[in-house]
């Protein structure tokens, strides 16, 4: 019995160490064989140019340096102490240093003033008085700028491996790029990773320091003679007759507005992470150009984290899963559509049953609304004016239709297409239709990037006074559904733009009720506090982002509350206010919506001159507010935002452990003989008949085995039975998640565990139904 025990314990948790070795790295040694001399022996003669010219202008711009006046100048910390320093003298890295020297390691580069735009070399002198702020790498911002720094490094090793063209080199989200042109066309092979990342690591020995300096447009065509792609980004963005910076290190020049870390010591830990092939200005018709992604860090601690984090991503990814667990996969005769196998769609439909449960508690109606419009609605809704790449049009009966990309206008001609009462208010019309988008063929991933698909998606109609309240029911319903699943997430509310459509007043007012809203949920119990994101509001009203944070961390976009002053409009949508039905209603009416009178009228009197015109008739003429009416206040809103997108995300944060509710393998039911397979059926028959996903293992493999495959497919319960099970009406269960249960032998009523996994089922929890009895607790 021990030794049996044991197997089944190793069985459980054998999961990781069944994987094969990984492939041994290759150091650079080991590569320079086949990849050729490390680097160009003479180096290429435009770097000894460069240089010259270099050299002659910094000396020049150093002396008129030294004439500018030394003025006393006061340097603000962010804890409010005050620095005295001098004009074109005191740097920020010296400010950091006299504080402490382990801040000046640490510190990126500087921020003046708390402006996003002033950042500043730590070595470059301070000109006039400022707050400073000192950023390391933990600072989003200072992360750009490390990583913008490493690109150089990159690029400066490229130059001497390749003698390339360089192009761009920016930070991106997980590290930076390189982009160039080899020389002849060639293209980057991945046996010159380690090459470039040995002569990377050169470049962070020899500490070579940043230098900043000034050049003239012409100077700087002079400089990047050599170079086709750095001539045209000159000619098209830098204005005749103005300056910009170049940026040296060691013996790389390059256009640059900076800022960067002081000198290359500070990029400790490097990788190249992948190579590609891409378009010079991301355009078909020029060169195809090498792009080199790497990714940096400060030290090597944080590297190994990172190559760690990237390992267990690559695990949980979904189209991986996906392709395990036979959920999904996709066809070539429809790009960006998802294939949705069995178990897939048990999944699905597990997502959409417990929307629809909310929404019936939340009282939200389901509508279902046509795929296709005549181009006329798109017309009025405004998205073929902005958004007709994105949609598919297609020719029937000698006009045009487009398949919708939201649902938003179709519920738009709904509301309007009665008179409707103020005591209609709020509608909330669900709309789960089918949406497709043309995303660009190489854009498309997965199910995370598709061309088609549904969404939990709604939109209440409402009065003004009546947005607090809808808002505050969202985050409710956020804390309940992501609360749920384990996922965190954050809040952001964008307000008023520059350019933005309507009355200020009401922006004021909406916005108001929105962090009245945020306030509220911030404070309540589970709640999540908000940040302000000013001036990133859509024109056509605010909007609260929310990033939705899996266990790995990685934040992504699910839910959306987005206000719309605008559709209304374009609609004409009214409602007839309190105030006519009851003109002696001591409440006053609610502020009617938006009317941007101007615009309102110039469309309306374009609808008519079109139509004079012999055009197409406009789907409906604009009007303006009919009396006693009010515009009702649109608010988008979505949940889980895509199924498809969301089935992929909940895939990677589980790692393909569904929980009872979602899971598409619920139980295996495994007899320990043939003699017992009568009982194992009749179990999943019982099973089946609640309305439990459930197989039987009748294979004649061994019983170890059967409870092995039955882990790998990742099913939430095995129920084993033989002899004692069947004569007893039992079953011996191991629960997935609970690997105490693995091995135990306590054999459960048939009925019990029935109850049980259908409570754990209804309650979508995550819990172990099946705990350990006391007895068992205190005997381990
Ligand atoms: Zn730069
Ligand atoms: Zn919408």
């Amino acid at each position: 019995m021990e030794k049996v025990t044991d197997a089944l314990k190793k069985a459980a948790i054998g999961g990781e160490k069944k994987e094969k070795p990984k492939k041994e790295k290759k150091g650079p040694a080991a590569d320079a064989g086949d990849a050729g001399p490390l680097e160009l022996n003479p180096p290429p003669s435009f770097i000894n140019d460069r240089v010259e010219l270099f050299d002659k202008l910094y000396k020049e711009q150093q002396e008129e340096l030294a004439k500018k006046p030394r003025t006393e100048i006061l340097i603000t910390m962010p804890d409010g102490t005050v620095k005295t320093g001098k004009a074109y003298e005191t740097t920020p890295g010296e400010i950091a240093k006299s504080i402490s020297n382990s801040l000046y390691k640490r510190a990126v580069v500087a921020r003046l003033d708390g402006d996003k735009e002033q950042l500043w070399d730590l070595d470059r002198p301070l000109e006039r008085s400022c707050k400073l702020e000192i950023l390391d790498f933990n600072d989003e911002q200072g992360k750009f700028v490390f990583w913008h720094s490493s690109a150089h490094i990159l690029g400066e090793a490229c130059e001497r491996r390749f003698g390339c063209s360089l192009c761009i080199g920016p930070p991106v989200d997980s590290g930076f790029y390189y982009e160039m042109a080899l020389p002849g066309g060639a293209a980057v092979q991945p046996s010159d990773w380690a090459p470039l990342e040995n002569i990377v690591g050169k470049i962070v020995k020899e500490k070579q320091p940043f230098q900043r300096l000034e050049m003239t447009k012409d100077d700087l065509l002079k400089m990047f003679s050599y170079n086709p792609y750095k001539q045209h980004i000159i000619k098209d963005k830098i204005p005749d007759g103005t300056k910009t910076t170049v940026y040296r290190n060691g013996p790389l020049i390059d256009l640059c507005r900076g800022p960067h870390v002081p000198h290359t010591s500070r990029i400790e830990a490097f990788a190249v992470m992948k190579n590609s092939s891409s378009y010079f200005l991301g355009d078909a018709n020029n060169d195809t150009l090498q792009r080199i992604y790497g990714v940096s860090f400060p030290d090597k601690k944080q590297m190994a984290a990172h190559k760690k984090f990237l390992e267990e991503a690559a695990k949980r990814d979904h189209r991986l899963i996906g392709k395990q667990q036979e959920l999904f996969y996709f066809e070539e005769c429809s790009p960006g559509s998802t294939m949705w196998l069995p178990h897939g769609m048990r999944i699905h439909n597990a997502i959409m049953e417990y929307i629809k449960e909310e929404y019936w508690q939340r009282g939200y109606d389901e509508v279902m609304t046509p795929n296709m419009f005549n181009t006329s609605l798109w017309e009025q809704s405004g998205h073929l004016a902005h958004y007709k790449e994105d949609m598919f049009i297609l020719d029937v009966d000698k006009e045009q239709f487009g398949l919708k990309p939201m649902n938003c206008p179709a519920h738009a001609m709904m509301f309007r297409h009665r008179e409707r009462s103020h005591k209609e208010l709020p509608l909330r019309l669900a709309d789960f239709g089918v949406l497709h988008r043309n995303e660009a063929s190489g854009a498309l991933s997965g199910m995370t990037r598709v061309r088609r698909f549904q969404q939990d998606d709604a939109h209440i109609f409402c009065r003004e006074d009546q947005i607090k309240e809808e808002v505050a029911d969202l985050f409710d319903f956020m804390r309940s559904f992501y609360g749920m699943l384990g996922l965190t997430f954050k809040l952001k509310l964008s307000t008023r733009p520059d350019k933005y459509m309507g009355e200020i007043e009401t922006w004021d007012r909406a916005e108001a009720r929105l962090k009245e809203a945020l306030d509220d949920f911030a404070s309540s119990q589970g709640g999540v506090a908000w940040e302000l994101n000013a001036g990133d509001g859509a024109f056509y009203g605010p909007k609260i982002d929310v990033a939705v944070l899996d266990c790995l961390n990685r934040s992504w976009q699910c839910a959306t509350i987005q206000l719309d002053f605008q559709q209304p409009i374009n609609f004409s949508l009214e409602y007839q206010t309190a105030e006519v039905v009851k003109a002696s209603d001591a409440k006053p009416a609610p502020a009617p919506a938006p009317e941007p009178a101007a615009e309102a009228a110039s469309d309306e009197h374009k609808d008519q001159k079109d139509h004079k015109d012999g055009k197409k008739k406009p789907l409906l003429v604009k009007k303006p507010l009919a009396p006693g009416c009010a515009r009702p206040v649109m608010i988008h809103r979505a949940m889980a935002g895509s199924i498809e997108r969301f089935t992929a995300i909940l895939c990677e944060h589980f790692a393909g452990k569904w929980p009872l509710w979602l899971s598409p393998r619920q139980v295996i039911v495994i007899p320990v003989g043939m003699g017992f397979l009568d009982y194992a059926k009749e179990v999943a028959q019982i099973l089946r008949k609640e309305r439990f996903h459930v197989d039987v293992d009748s294979t004649g493999n061994t019983l170890q085995k059967k409870i092995r495959n039955g882990q790998l497919a990742q099913y939430n319960f095995i129920f084993v039975v033989g002899d004692d099970e069947k004569k007893n009406r039992k079953v011996n269960i191991r629960y997935r998640d609970d690997t105490s249960t693995q091995a135990r032998d306590v054999p459960v009523p048939l009925d019990e565990a029935v109850e049980k996994l259908k409570k754990l089922k209804s309650d979508r929890g995550m819990y172990n139904p099946f705990p350990p009895s006391k007895e068992e607790t205190t005997k381990a």
